[in-house]
């Protein structure tokens, strides 16, 4: 198969860990028998140096003629004190903006080695944490008109609206509907139906959507309690389905309780047959860039997801998740998940040994 794929450094540590992703991908290429094109353009402060603006029109363009997009990471101190509209993080919202991405997906999981780096009991971790967070990205509060700060009565209003169409909400539960069927066949539904008129459309089109999926079992659940339940009994869960502000939060929270942000990869997807944009959740570090010392699984396993949801090449996508699970099981860990007694490995080491297990 050829498979364009655009790649995006960024700032901070991106282009460490990105390296690292690209030998694995070649790795792959050769072994699986795939012509693969990669193209390289700037986002965030790299591309402020350079263009004056962190998403020139060049990347948009390359990045629209790729199959799939990879992302290092945006952003650091020397960007943070210039022209909020210029901020390298506008980069980010601009790509995602320009590929259409509606729905995003994070992964959270906790690989049997590194049970110990979760912040939840040993026999809550037992019983095994890997669920999907799959979040509205392009609608719901953060961007439902009207919305301000105004005088009123001689004090000041904020407010935001909180809107879904009902085509919004068809599409992103198709989306969770499709991952669970090549999962786990569970879907829970995040709302807040007891109080919010637009959750009660939602519940009601998610009810609607899940008759096309029989084989699929649907859950919903309140927001509030979804929160509770997520380190009370994570394992219950196999794919979480919720609105951007929602599942802004609820993300967040799931991959705090697998422990280790260096292990945690994101996709934003589009329809099929168009670029979808594959991320590490993680920033740039600048605390740590340059020192070849960043832990690129995230990356690695981010380009997992990107031949499962924009190329459907399981195969391979196993080869990438089952040598990062060899590489950990041998022992080898980067900085920031090691502990006495294992093996410390720089950045460029772990992508060496992952492409070597590919
Ligand atoms: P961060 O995620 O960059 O770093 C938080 C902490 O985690 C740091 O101590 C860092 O060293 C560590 N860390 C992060 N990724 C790691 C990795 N792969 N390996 C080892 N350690 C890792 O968050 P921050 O410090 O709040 O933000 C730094 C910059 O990144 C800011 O400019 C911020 O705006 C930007 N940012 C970008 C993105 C993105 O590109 N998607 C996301 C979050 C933050």
């Amino acid at each position: 198969m050829e498979l364009k794929i655009c790649v995006l450094p960024g700032d901070g540590i991106g282009k460490e860990i990105v390296a690292q992703a690209e030998k694995v991908l070649k790795k792959v290429a050769k072994k699986f028998d795939h012509e693969i094109y990669i193209d390289h353009a700037l986002i965030g402060g790299c591309a402020i140096d350079e263009y004056g603006e962190p998403l020139p029109q060049e990347t948009i363009d390359k990045c629209l003629k790729a199959d799939a997009v990879l992302l290092g990471a945006v952003g650091g101190p020397k960007w943070d004190n210039i022209d909020h509209n210029l901020r390298p993080e506008k980069g980010l919202l601009g790509i995602r903006k320009a590929l259409g991405l509606f729905a995003n997906l994070r992964p959270a999981k906790v690989f049997e080695e590194l049970k110990d780096a979760s912040c939840l009991r040993s026999e809550i971790v037992e019983k095994g944490i890997d669920l999907v967070v799959v979040r509205e990205l392009t609608g719901g509060i953060y961007f439902g008109e009207p919305k301000g700060i105004e005088i009123r009565n001689g004090e000041r209003f904020g407010y935001n609206t909180m809107v879904y169409s009902e085509t919004e909400i068809r599409r992103i539960a198709r989306v969770a509907f499709e991952i669970a069927r090549k999962r786990n066949k569970k879907v829970c539904s995040v709302d807040k139906a007891n109080v919010l008129d637009v959750s009660r459309l939602w519940r009601e089109v998610v009810e609607d959507v899940a008759k096309e999926y029989p084989d699929i079992e649907l859950q919903h659940m309140y927001v509030d309690n979804a929160a509770m339940q997520l380190v009370i009994n994570p394992s219950q869960f196999d794919v979480i389905v919720t609105s951007n502000l929602f599942g802004d939060i609820l993300s967040d929270e799931a991959s705090i309780i697998t422990g280790s942000i260096g292990m945690l990869p994101s996709a934003s997807i589009k329809d099929s047959n168009s670029p979808g944009l594959y991320e590490p959740i993680h920033g740039s570090a600048p605390d740590i860039a340059g020192q070849n010392k960043a832990n690129p699984l995230a990356t690695i396993l981010s380009l997992a997801m990107m031949f499962t949801y924009s190329f459907s090449l399981e195969k391979e996508a196993k080869s990438i998740e089952n040598a990062v699970n060899r590489v950990l099981s041998e022992g080898y860990r980067t900085q920031d998940i090691y502990t006495k007694g294992f093996k410390l490995v720089s950045c460029s080491e772990m992508g060496d040994l992952v492409a070597s297990y590919i």
